[in-house]
Formats: C-alpha cells, structure tokens, sequence
C-alpha cells in the first residue's frame, strides 16, 4: 500500500492542508493518508495548542468527505514531545510492506535538517513537498538532496496557497469570520465545542 503520512497541530486545519493533500494523494496514487496530529510539536514548544480533543474532532469532521483520508491518534497517545521517527517507526514496524510517504509544506521542508534523527527518517520515507509563499520550494528540495544524498524527494506541483492556522487564530481573535476557508463542518464543531473563546464567525 502506498500510504501518506501528514503531521502538522492542526490548530485549526484548513483548506490548505486538504489540497495539498488532494494533490499529494493525486500525484503519487496514494491508497491513504493518514493526517496525525502532534501531541506537543517540537518547534511549538510553549505556545498554547487548542486541546487534543478539539483538534481531532475538526480534523474527523474535515477529512470525512474525503474517502482516502483518516485521523491518526497516535502521536496523542505516545504523549510528550511529538518527533516524526518515532511515528514513522511504529507505522512502519505495524505495516511492513506500505511504502510511505511524508507530506510536509515548504516551509517544514526547509526546517527539516534540524528534525531527529533524520538520516534515519529520510531512509524510511519518500518526502513529498507543497510550496508555501516565500520558501523557494525546488532550490529547497535540490539542496537537500545535495546534503542528503539517500533522501527521496517529491516536489508537487499546486499553486501556493497563502493560508495559515496562525492568520485563521489571528482573525478568530479579532472576531472576524473565517469560515470560507475551514473544511466543511469544522466552523459548526468549533463554535459546538467552545475552541478559540471568540469562535469562528462574527
Ligand atoms: P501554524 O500557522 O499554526 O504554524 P500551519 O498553517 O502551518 O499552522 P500546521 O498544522 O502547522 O499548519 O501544518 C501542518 C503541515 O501542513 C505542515 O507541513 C505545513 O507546512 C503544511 N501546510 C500548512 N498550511 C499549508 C498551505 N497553505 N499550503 C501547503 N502546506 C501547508
């Protein structure tokens, strides 16, 4: 099985990461992808993340049109900081014979020197990168491959897509709407479970 490994908080997801993990599953005929929300994510550390609970109610709610896509907990169950090899780890010693596939935006993409153990994770994964605006994505993805000589690299090809969870907080603070660009149903699950004090529309 070809399967697709999508990590991110997901405070809230938004209809960037559904397309550019439309076009990943598209391009390289993934069978699933698996959208796995960090427990703590390590380049977060300290920041105030909405509940577990919330964000995988809005991620079950903004996958479920989306037959190829599931939710993956585990990163909430191993608890503590969330390193991707040690996801990538257990799902490859539970599925064996899956090739995997790591979609990351650019912007993860350029950090991912940094990541633990990642001579490790580059053996188990093909990396499949989307661009982000003011990352340049294939100059990004050249010089890795130059650094990593063993590293598969996919570069997909989408527009780039001008879309944060931070800029959707931001407008969620100031009370402005946000619901055009949340997957549909997420806006009803905040506004039903109380996440973000304001709530997502006006
Ligand atoms: P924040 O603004 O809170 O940092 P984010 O919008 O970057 O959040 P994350 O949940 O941190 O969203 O991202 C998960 C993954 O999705 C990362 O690999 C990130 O690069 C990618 N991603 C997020 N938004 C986009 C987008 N608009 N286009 C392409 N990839 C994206």
């Amino acid at each position: 099985m070809k399967h697709g490994l999508f990590g991110g908080t997901f405070d809230p997801p938004h209809v960037g990461h559904l397309m550019m993990a439309e076009v990943a599953r598209e391009s390289l005929n993934l069978d699933v992808v698996d959208f796995i929300p960090a427990n703590i994510p390590p380049h977060k550390l300290g920041q105030h993340v909405q509940s577990a609970t919330l964000r995988v109610k809005m991620l079950e709610t903004a996958v479920a049109q989306f037959p190829f896509f599931r939710v993956s907990t585990i990163e909430l169950e191993r608890q503590g900081i969330s390193y991707t090899i040690d996801t990538v780890r257990a799902i490859s010693a539970e599925n064996p014979e899956d090739e995997l596939f790591l979609l990351v935006g650019a912007d993860m993409l350029k950090d991912l020197p940094h990541w633990k153990e990642i001579d490790e994770l580059l053996a188990l994964v093909t990396v499949v990168a989307a661009p982000r605006p003011g990352i340049l994505l294939q100059e990004t993805a050249d010089a890795l491959q130059k650094q990593y000589g063993h590293a598969r690299m996919v570069v997909l090809s989408m527009p780039e897509l001008d879309i944060s969870s931070t800029w959707l907080r931001e407008r969620m603070r100031n009370r402005l709407r946000v619901d055009p660009l949340l997957p549909a149903g997420v806006a009803e699950v905040i506004l039903r479970e109380g996440g973000y004090r304001n709530g997502p529309v006006s």
